[in-house]
């Protein structure tokens, strides 16, 4: 993880930082190999200092080797801040997004005066966006193993099964297929149900003749997957094609605008403009996609209000829908690379509507 360390020396340097606190157990992962529960980083030129407790002094020697690694006690601050030079005056950044006011209290108290601490949320989540080929590889087959599951699942049918089986049968064939968990609990939601973007699987029995949308996901060396499919189970009504083909065209659309220089917002106009010009602009909620890694949902964010300009290496999900109240919901989701000179589909499954019984 030497090269995540020095992207992020370069940003420390470019903000006018002296040393960054990076204290987000996921931040600290990406930005030194660590994946234990327990842990924090100082990075800054010439510094890369790593803090844990007793439990991971053998792991932390395996996946740090290129830090200085500290063995705190019970506080990883304070372990932290003794490491830096005493009395010198310091611009030390901290992640203001996400640390809480206790812990920026303690960290005020610990740091005293010659160290400015200086809001610095969201850098490491920056760098994060742009992934290297390794890590784009680890996305890939997460996403390979998640199409895989879910092909054996529909083997078994889905009408007729309830919603919460079809799940926890997804969740089981990825941990069987190698997945280390789940990338978030999936979403099985049939009829009307799929009218609820964030629907939770109930112990209801799927009907036949209805859509049933399922969004699922694993995670596998710490990356993640994420992908929605809409199934018909026996033949589907002109409505509910009508509705399909919409939310396929605006995908497929969306997909097409994915390249470097856009801005979020403007790869979701491009979807959101289909679906608005069919009178459904109402009945699509969301935003159109988002980034995917280590977190299943990180920057960039594709939506009305996304201001990233999209750049190669960034991995973004393309995930329209549309769904009408107490009716009927569809999305279609998968997962992209942003390339050189457009964008490369992770997700392997077919979207043309499918009947599975
Ligand atoms: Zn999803
Ligand atoms: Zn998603």
């Amino acid at each position: 993880m030497t090269a995540h360390a020095d992207r992020l020396e370069a940003a420390v340097r470019a903000r006018g930082l002296d040393l960054l606190l990076v204290t987000e157990l996921v931040n600290v992962r990406w930005a030194t190999g660590f994946t234990g529960s327990n842990g924090l980083a100082v990075i800054g030129p010439d510094t890369r200092t790593f803090v844990t407790d007793f439990r991971y002094l053998s792991q932390s020697a395996e996946e740090v080797p290129d830090f200085r690694r500290e063995i705190a006690s019970a506080d990883l601050l304070a372990g932290a801040l003794k490491t830096l030079p005493p009395g010198r005056e310091l611009r030390v950044g901290y992640d203001h997004a996400s640390m809480s006011v206790k812990t920026f209290d303690h960290l005020r108290e610990l740091a005293g005066a010659p160290i400015e601490l200086v809001p610095a949320g969201g850098l490491v989540e920056e760098l994060r966006a742009v992934k290297d080929p390794d890590e784009i590889e680890r996305i890939r087959a997460a996403a390979q193993l998640a199409d895989a599951a879910l092909e054996v699942v529909l083997k078994r049918g889905l009408a007729g099964r309830t919603e919460r089986e079809v799940a926890l049968d997804l969740e089981v064939e990825q941990r069987r297929l190698g997945a280390e968990a789940v990338s978030f609990p999936p979403i099985v939601a049939a009829g009307a149900h799929g009218a609820l973007p964030h629907a939770q699987p109930r112990a209801v029995g799927i009907p036949a003749g209805t859509l049933v949308v399922i969004d699922w996901g694993c995670r596998l060396d710490g990356y993640c997957s994420d992908c929605t499919r809409t199934y018909a189970t026996g033949e589907p009504s002109d409505r509910d094609r009508e509705v399909y083909e919409l939310v396929l065209a605006a995908q497929r659309a969306g997909l097409d605008a994915v390249r470097p220089g856009p801005r979020g917002r403007e790869v979701d106009a491009v979807a959101r403009e289909i679906i608005a010009g069919a009178g459904h602009g109402e009945h699509f909620g969301h935003g159109l996609g988002h980034g995917v890694g280590l977190d299943v949902h990180e920057a960039p964010r594709l939506s009305t209000t996304g201001e990233t300009e999209l750049a190669a290496g960034m991995v973004v999900t393309v995930e329209p829908g549309v769904y009408l109240p107490g009716e009927v919901g569809v999305r279609i989701e998968d997962l992209v690379v942003v390339t050189d000179d457009g964008g490369e589909i992770l997700s392997g499954l077919p979207k043309d509507l499918t009947v599975v019984g």
